[in-house]
């Protein structure tokens, strides 16, 4: 017998009809004798609705009001949670629901971002020993204040995963709308191809860079302890994307995949002093108001003296890294100060890189063909990301695509 936590995103659960297809997938693995819990999103649109609900009444400037936040938005899971163990009733299949605070999921205290830190085990084991399927509302906890929390948008992921990892489970399937991890978004380019499978470090890399189809968190937390974690369909019976280990894949490709992401804004400061503690001054204050400052640039003119420095913020934080940087004006000394949301970072990722000479050159040279022009360019060991104009998103992913032949397997 094996333990399988499923995970169902909102598309899955978009209606009455899906969430019976759903609960003939939990039969499936009960038949096989197997234990059941199962994590479910909300409704496909209900979060944004929620979200949208709380933006018209608040500017969610305090600690109050995104507490407040997590109040309304957690509830989409909650309506899932029920209407998926009435169903399994209805079919003859014992099973309760649990929200976040019934396991307990305990999180921090980020609201609207909030981390995981533990999960009691003990009573889920006792339901799911007794025969019952659990059914789990994905994406929420409780703060140790006792409050709702949530995970961040795509959280259900990251509850699953945590719910396998404390509940020791033989696999966490993640379902959603797509039959696997693609080479990049199937929705912009149509000879994306599936992977059968997919290291936990590309995951990672990818899902960090923008590929929403599993949130970050979840795949770091897979990673760290050893989640077997598959990504498949629920619309259609055959097996998806497995993460696996390095050494698991015997021949890499130049790159495994693409990502990008429009959640960015570039802020450029020029004729910044070029004496020490600059840079210091100005990402201290960032860092403070909680801003992840992503990809930076810094260049010095000789003759100037004088040293433009061009980074990246979230686009949701911009007004506030502004506010953050003009309080330090007078350290900087800087002459002006530019900001554009119209930038999308393309980012290609792949262990194989790590053995595989020229792979940036390739890159910038079909973004040069296709007259795309990069304002700023960052690497790791597995990855390349440029920062283009947003209008080229599409174009510069397919042409990356074509140019580094992933659609052949
Ligand atoms: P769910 O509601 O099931 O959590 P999401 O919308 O969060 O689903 O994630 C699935 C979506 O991720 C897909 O519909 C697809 O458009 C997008 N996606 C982005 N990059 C990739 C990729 N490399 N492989 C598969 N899907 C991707
Ligand atoms: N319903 C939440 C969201 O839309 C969590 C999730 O679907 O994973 O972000
Ligand atoms: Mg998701």
């Amino acid at each position: 017998m094996a333990l399988i936590v499923q995970k169902f995103g909102g598309t899955s659960v978009a209606n009455i009809e899906r969430i019976r297809n759903v609960a003939t997938k939990v039969k499936k693995e009960l038949d096989l004798g197997n234990q059941v819990a199962v994590v479910v999103s909300a409704m496909s649109g209900v979060t944004n609705q929620l979200v949208a609900y709380v933006q018209e009444l608040s500017p969610l400037t305090s600690a109050a009001a995104w507490a407040e936040y997590d109040q309304v938005v957690s509830s989409g899971e909650q309506v899932t949670s029920g209407l998926l163990a009435l169903c399994l009733h209805e079919m003859g299949i014992p099973a309760r629901s649990f929200s976040g605070w019934q396991m307990p999921l305990i999180s921090d205290s980020a609201h609207g971002k909030a981390r995981i830190s533990s999960i009691e085990a003990e009573a889920m084991h006792k339901v799911l020993n007794s025969g019952q399927v659990a059914v789990v509302a994905g994406f929420q906890g409780m703060t140790p204040e006792g409050r709702v929390s949530t995970l961040g948008r795509g959280g259900s992921d990251t509850s699953a995963v945590a719910l396998a990892a404390a509940l020791k489970a033989d696999r966490c399937d993640i379902y959603t709308d797509v039959d696997g991890v693609y080479t990049t978004d199937p929705r912009i380019v149509e000879g994306a191809r599936k992977l059968d499978k997919i290291t936990y470090e590309e995951m990672l890399e990818l899902a960090s860079l923008g590929a929403k189809v599993l949130q970050t968190r979840s795949v770091e937390m897979a990673m760290n302890h050893g989640v077997m974690v598959q990504v498949l369909t629920s619309f259609a019976d055959k097996p998806g994307t497995l993460l696996v280990k390095e050494e698991e894949i015997v021949e890499h490709k130049r790159i495994t995949g693409i990502a990008y992401s429009r959640d960015e804004a570039r802020i450029t400061l020029t004729q910044v002093a070029n004496i020490p503690g600059m840079s210091a001054a100005l990402f201290g204050p960032l860092a403070d108001a909680n801003i992840n400052v992503d990809m930076i640039v810094q260049n010095v003119t000789e003759d100037s003296g004088a040293t433009d420095i061009t980074f990246t913020v979230p686009k949701a934080d911009l007004e506030h890294a502004l506010k953050a940087v003009q309080g330090v004006k007078s350290t900087l000394k800087y002459k002006s100060m530019h900001t554009d949301r119209n930038v999308a970072k393309v980012s290609i990722v792949g262990v194989g890189m790590r053995s595989h000479a020229g792979i940036a050159q390739t890159m910038f040279k079909t973004l040069a063909e296709k007259n795309i022009n990069i304002l700023v360019i960052s690497t790791s060991e597995i990855k390349v990301s440029v920062l283009i104009s947003e209008d080229y998103t599409e174009l510069a992913v397919r042409a990356l695509h074509a140019a580094f032949e992933l659609e052949k397997a």
